[in-house]
């Protein structure tokens, strides 16, 4: 590395990007987060100009991402993003929960470089392993001069934090932006724009510090309507003696994820209300993976404009916390 030179970090977390399949030809049984970082970068070309540096955050599958990873992501990009010869990050992820780290980067850091989350489908010793590919596709990304905000880069699309979302279980190409549509897309190595970065918005810097001392994240949980559905669940949840029977802090909201246009089962609706007259914070969402749900004045329960549940889920703990 020559001194000054420009680098793009690549802080890895895990992920079956870095998991091992006991056999190369079977790439369903396989232990996620087995890989460091540094191994997944061998042999891995630095786009032109800069230097790859990487870090080992943490070694998870997804699915059980906490907030003491979310605090060491953070506190890590935050340290990055400030150095003045660090053009933009790479983060190795699971999938299974991307979408909800990319929404908590953006919401809390709104970077004005880039910070890509990439991922795979495959383990990384699978014979026609995914992760290379994506991973050559996001350094492209955070190389790209005037790219900003946080993004993912999978299968060749660049889809934006706040948009996008796991929709198929296999896929290689398993991410979607919805209606907003992808950001762009990486060919042979070549970044293609269709629709602009995220915006910088003002940074979260009280949130990130609260985020970073708070004992706990308020506890939010999300309720699916569907039919024949049963008010007890809702009161069961909001009660603070069942909250205590199990040692959990009591729920402070729910995001309700709704059918269709966000309505919800009449036994549910009920209970709903019950809760939020009991002081619990009601958010409302669609269960729908499509589509944007508009607010309308005078709402009972509120609705989580463009944002999917867990996302929505999110943002409400988020505010809570504020
Ligand atoms: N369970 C894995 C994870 O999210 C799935 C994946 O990475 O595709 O870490």
């Amino acid at each position: 590395m020559q001194v000054g030179q420009e680098k793009i970090v690549v802080l890895g977390t895990g992920g079956t990007i870095a998991g091992l399949a006991t056999s190369a030809a079977d790439s369903r049984d396989y232990l996620a987060a087995q890989k460091p970082v540094a191994e997944l970068m061998t042999g891995l070309a630095a786009p032109s100009g800069f230097a790859l540096l990487s870090e080992q955050v943490a070694q998870i599958d997804s699915k059980d991402m906490d907030l003491a990873v979310w605090r060491k992501l953070l506190q890590r990009c935050v340290h990055w993003l400030a150095q003045a010869d660090v053009q933009g990050l790479v983060i190795t992820h699971g999938t299974d929960t991307l979408e909800e780290t990319a929404f908590l980067l953006q919401t809390v850091l709104a970077p004005r470089k880039p910070v890509v989350l990439t991922c795979a489908m495959r383990p990384a010793n699978a014979a026609d392993a995914d992760g290379p590919q994506n991973l050559r596709d996001a350094l492209a990304v955070a190389a790209t001069a005037g790219a900003q905000g946080v993004l993912a880069v999978c299968a060749g699309r660049i889809l934006g934090a706040l948009d996008v979302q796991k929709v198929h279980s296999s896929r290689l190409d398993a991410f979607s932006a919805g209606e907003a549509g992808d950001i762009g897309r990486v060919q042979q190595g070549r970044v293609e724009r269709q629709r602009d970065w995220p915006q910088p918005r003002v940074p979260q810097e009280m949130l990130l510090e609260v985020l970073l001392t708070a004992p706990a994240l308020p506890r939010v949980e999300i309720v699916l309507s569907h039919a024949a559905a049963c008010g007890a669940t809702v009161d069961a949840l909001v009660d603070p003696a069942v909250a205590t029977r199990y040692g959990a802090p009591p729920v402070r909201g729910l995001v309700l994820a709704g059918t269709g246009g966000g309505t919800v089962h009449h036994e549910l609706e009920a209970a709903l209300r019950r809760a939020q007259a009991a002081g619990v914070r009601v958010l409302r969402s669609t269960r729908c993976a499509d589509g944007f749900l508009q607010p309308r004045p005078n709402e009972e329960f509120p609705v989580a404009a463009g944002l999917s549940p867990v996302k929505a889920r999110l943002a409400l703990m988020l505010e809570l916390l504020r």
